[in-house]
């Protein structure tokens, strides 16, 4: 066996709609497809959009709660709670691993649906430990690349380390919401935007990517906020010389997101 394949897969997904956790369609079902795909993890490191701390957090606690941070969506999506546990290991083995800043142990957090939209579709039986890992929001986006890095030696323990946001995400913009929200429509800037990315993420073009301020006015349109790109670039900060990018779920919806997604080392 070649190192390669003793190294976990690296995953960025395309989270959209929290209604994703609860519809059978044809993105949730792509999570349940790759889940099956590759071998069972140990646990899941997930770095989410949705959880944004001055400092950086890892989940501690034996059991996360399911966070239902959204508003205004139907009753069944608020009854899901994802019983996944947590896993004090990965939390401390996440700390070990960074060493240029001190991680704290969090308490209090859960699973925000960033991280239990996309895992209640991969891991149904809720039988794969999950912790989250915050992102900063103090800081800038070399941070988040460089620290991502340090989270290398988990791969190699077995753990599945899943940055889930979107690469483009202008909620400002949305031209649909309610159940039209996933029909494929995308604005020319967003199409132009996720094309760019795609294109310097084949060429390992990391260094365009994090500094994305500079990249022109599609992917100023496209990252309003950086909350769901940066778990992009914590994703691609642990792609090793060689290791292959495989796209999937490439589609806009709602005019001013994508669904793009990749896998790294499958
Ligand atoms: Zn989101």
């Amino acid at each position: 066996m070649t190192l390669k394949n003793t190294l976990c897969p690296v995953l960025f997904i395309g989270h959209g709609t929290p209604m994703n956790a609860i519809e059978d369609n044809r993105f949730s079902r792509e999570w349940g497809t790759l889940a099956k795909s590759i071998p069972k993890p140990k646990a899941v490191l997930c770095i989410s959009a949705h959880w944004e701390t001055q400092d950086t957090f890892v989940t501690a606690m034996p059991a996360p709660r399911t966070i239902h941070d959204f508003g205004g969506f139907p009753d069944e999506l608020y009854q899901v709670s994802y019983r996944a546990p947590g896993s004090k290991w990965l939390a401390q083995e996440t700390k070990n691993c960074i060493s240029s800043v001190s991680v704290g142990f969090d308490l209090e957090w859960g699973l925000d649906h960033g991280c239990w939209s996309v895992l209640k579709n991969m891991y149904p039986k809720a039988d794969v430990p999950i912790v989250e890992l915050s992102m900063d929001f103090t800081q800038p986006a070399q941070f988040h690349y460089n620290l991502g890095k340090e989270l290398l030696p988990l791969r190699e323990m077995g753990v599945l380390i899943i940055g889930s946001g979107n690469m483009v995400h202008n909620l400002r913009k949305v031209s649909v919401r309610g159940e039209d929200f996933n029909e494929p429509s995308g604005y020319d800037w967003a199409i132009e935007a996720n094309d760019l990315f795609k294109k310097l993420i084949v060429e390992n073009d990391h260094e365009k990517l994090i500094d994305y301020p500079l990249l022109g006015e599609p992917a100023q349109m496209a990252i309003p906020t950086p909350d769901h790109y940066l778990p992009m670039l914590y994703a691609l900060s642990l792609q090793k010389p060689g290791e292959t990018v495989s796209f999937f779920n490439d589609e806009a919806v709602a005019g001013s997101l994508t669904m793009t997604s990749f896998t790294i080392g499958i």
